[in-house]
C-alpha cells in the first residue's frame, strides 16, 4: 500500500469518525484548523484557538491546507500511519497539503507536571513553542523541502519580519533528509 492511499484512508477516516460535538474545522482564510476524532470537544476548541492565534500571529501565505491536532494518546498511531522513522511532536505532508500536530503543542496551560519531552523539543512553552513550532513547520511547506536547516530558518524568519514573506535559504551546507516533513512526489 503506498503512501497516498494510507494518507487517504486516514483522512476519510477523520472526516467519517468525527464525533457530532466536536467543533467543526476553523476556516482561516484557506486554512484548516481541525482536531482527529476521539478529541475531546472542549480541548479541540481550546486547541484551535490557540491555532488561530499562532496563525494570525504568522500571517504564512499560505491556502488550501489543513492543521489537524491529534490528542497524545493516539499521536503513537499517527506517527506509524505515516511510517515516519522517528516519532516527532509534529510533522507535515506536502502531498496530502496537512500537518499534523500533538495536542500537547496546542495546549497553552501548563499542567503540574514538567514535559520533558516537550522540553528536550524547545525551552519554549506556551503561545512562543506552538509560534515556534508552526514557523518551523511552515518554513518546509513554504520552501517546498525536507531540509530542516532551511526550514528552522525560514520559520525563524517569517516570525520575526514584520513583512511576514518566506524567505528560503538554498545553499550546499544544508543537510537534506528529514524525519518529520514527508516530501511525496506525484
Ligand atoms: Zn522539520
Amino acid at each position: 500500500m503506498d503512501l497516498h492511499r494510507v494518507a487517504g484512508l486516514l483522512v476519510i477516516t477523520a472526516f467519517c469518525g468525527q464525533s457530532q460535538d466536536a467543533p467543526a474545522p476553523l476556516n482561516l482564510n484557506g486554512i484548516l484548523v481541525q482536531c482527529s476524532n476521539e478529541s475531546r470537544p472542549r480541548e479541540c476548541h481550546n486547541s484551535q484557538v490557540a491555532m488561530r492565534l499562532a496563525l494570525e500571529a504568522i500571517r504564512p501565505a499560505l491556502r488550501d491546507w489543513r492543521f489537524v491536532v491529534v490528542p497524545d494518546n493516539r499521536w503513537a498511531q499517527t506517527c506509524a500511519t505515516f511510517r515516519l522513522e522517528r516519532c516527532v511532536l509534529a510533522f507535515s505532508h506536502l502531498g496530502i497539503r496537512a500537518t499534523y500536530l500533538n495536542s500537547r503543542l496546542a495546549n497553552l496551560v501548563e499542567g503540574p507536571h514538567w514535559d520533558e519531552e516537550l522540553a528536550r523539543f524547545t525551552p519554549l512553552t506556551g503561545m512562543p513553542r506552538l509560534e515556534w513550532v508552526l514557523g518551523h513547520e511552515l518554513g518546509h511547506i513554504l520552501c517546498g523541502t525536507a531540509a530542516e536547516d532551511i526550514a528552522e530558518d525560514a520559520g525563524n524568519r517569517m516570525r520575526r519580519s514584520s513583512s511576514h514573506e518566506v524567505t528560503c535559504l538554498q545553499t550546499d551546507r544544508f543537510q537534506a533528509g528529514s524525519h518529520s516533513t514527508l516530501l511525496v512526489r506525484r
